[in-house]
């Protein structure tokens, strides 16, 4: 027997899945949100809101909705919000989902369809829900979880505040945004409307993950400028641009590349390449959890710069580095109450929660550098993620749903 909490959000999330959001990272340059299906569940989820009882809600032309639960405690508590993103990814078909409930899952193996079976030898958490709700793709589609499960288990948390004021809370603010596979969402965010001091993401995996660090990222432009000579004529006087990029690329130590690193490592990678003999320009990604580190192999880089032109003489190679975003662990070690709410509202539910590190960046990550807002990410219960074979287990939703609850209440004392 399910509760009425769990078969709101079983059937939100069912819901919010049918609805089309996939992103697309080729209209995004020219259209915000890229698609329209975005607007769809966007304005879906100001009505829900509305027919809640929430009043405060706005949505914004940057395609974002911004809604606001007022606190119903004396005390005056800094405002927290929940952040969760209507678009899914395009690595696989992300349109046109049909979810399916398994109710009270048996084990073993999960045909998806005649060709496509999800395995246990593959997803060993599987057994962790033997008796429960599951739910699965078609295997044609991927399920969506990332991230309509962080959108409707924000949604039931927020029915659930509604719907109990005994539970007490400072002000909650429901953030949704657009566009997030595609990287562009926070671009164009609309920072003046928000009020939170602190935010967290309903963004991650599988139950009880938490999530606080993410890499530093930079960009780095190279570009190799040679001297190009009739080729008949070319000894001591053409200089190859290509042959200067080559050697560059090479010294790169293949130790620090992403495929040799994990954990705490970071990494250089050489991610485009264009040019000719007279110029190449050549990018390259680098990444680390530790900004010392990340800002000592750009100082790397311009000294390899500076030895390749000593090698070419006569070739030029300039060297432009910019940082695309920083670790918001340096945010939250400035203002540790997120991390600690957090760990506290697990404490009370009896979670164990699991810290791990992002080997990536995320919108989170962004409204942190760009704020000084701390934004640590949860678990939505979603597993396999952008795949035919992504699956959502309904406890793990329901405990992210209840986290939200818990840190609005845990924030109010
Ligand atoms: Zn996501």
């Amino acid at each position: 027997m399910s509760t009425p909490f769990e078969s709101d959000l079983l059937s939100r999330f069912l819901r919010y899945t049918a609805i089309d959001t996939m992103s697309d990272e080729q209209a995004v340059r020219t259209k915000s949100p890229s698609t329209e299906g975005q607007w769809d569940l966007l304005r879906l989820l100001a009505q829900e809101l509305g027919e809640m009882g929430v009043e405060d809600i706005q949505i914004a032309d940057e395609g974002v909705v911004i809604a606001r639960l007022p606190s119903n405690t004396e005390k005056k508590v800094p405002t927290v919000a929940f952040m969760a993103h209507v678009d899914t990814a395009d690595d696989v078909p992300g349109n046109g989902v049909k979810a399916r409930v398994i109710d009270a899952y048996t084990g073993g193996d999960i045909p998806l369809n005649d060709e496509v079976t999800l395995s246990v030898s593959d997803n060993p958490s599987l057994e962790a829900y033997i008796g429960e709700t599951l739910i699965v793709t078609d295997g044609t589609t991927l399920l969506g979880s990332d991230d309509k499960a962080g959108i409707a288990e924000i949604m039931s948390a927020i029915r659930y505040l509604v719907d109990n004021p005994q539970v007490k809370h400072g002000e909650v603010e429901v953030i949704f945004t657009t566009d997030e596979e595609t990287g562009a969402g926070m671009d164009n965010f609309p920072y003046d409307k928000i009020r939170c001091e602190y935010c967290y993401t309903i963004d991650g995996g599988g139950r009880h993950r938490i999530e606080s660090e993410c890499f530093n990222a930079a960009t780095v432009n190279v570009r190799f400028e040679g001297i190009s000579y009739h080729l008949g004529m070319a000894r001591g006087r053409l200089v190859n641009a290509l042959t200067m990029a080559a050697y560059f690329v090479n010294s790169l130590p293949q130790a620090e590349s992403p495929e040799a690193t994990d954990e705490r490592y970071g990494y250089y990678c050489a991610q485009t390449i264009s040019g000719t003999a007279t110029a190449v320009d050549l990018t390259i990604y680098l990444r680390d959890f530790d900004l010392d580190v990340l800002n000592r192999r750009i100082e790397a880089l311009k000294a390899l710069a500076a030895a390749t032109e000593a090698l070419y003489h006569g070739g030029t190679v300039h060297l432009d580095a910019t940082h695309v975003y920083y670790n918001m662990a340096m945010i939250a070690r400035n203002k540790p109450f997120a991390m600690e709410n957090l760990k506290e509202a697990g404490r009370q539910l009896g979670f164990e929660l699991t810290e791990q590190l992002i080997r990536g960046g995320t919108d989170g990550a962004r409204m942190a550098n760009e704020q000084n807002i701390p934004c640590p990410n949860i678990f939505t219960g979603g597993y396999n993620l952008h795949s035919v074979y992504e699956w959502a287990a309904l406890p793990a939703m329901v405990d992210a749903a209840r986290l939200i609850i818990k840190i609005a209440e845990v924030g109010a004392r």
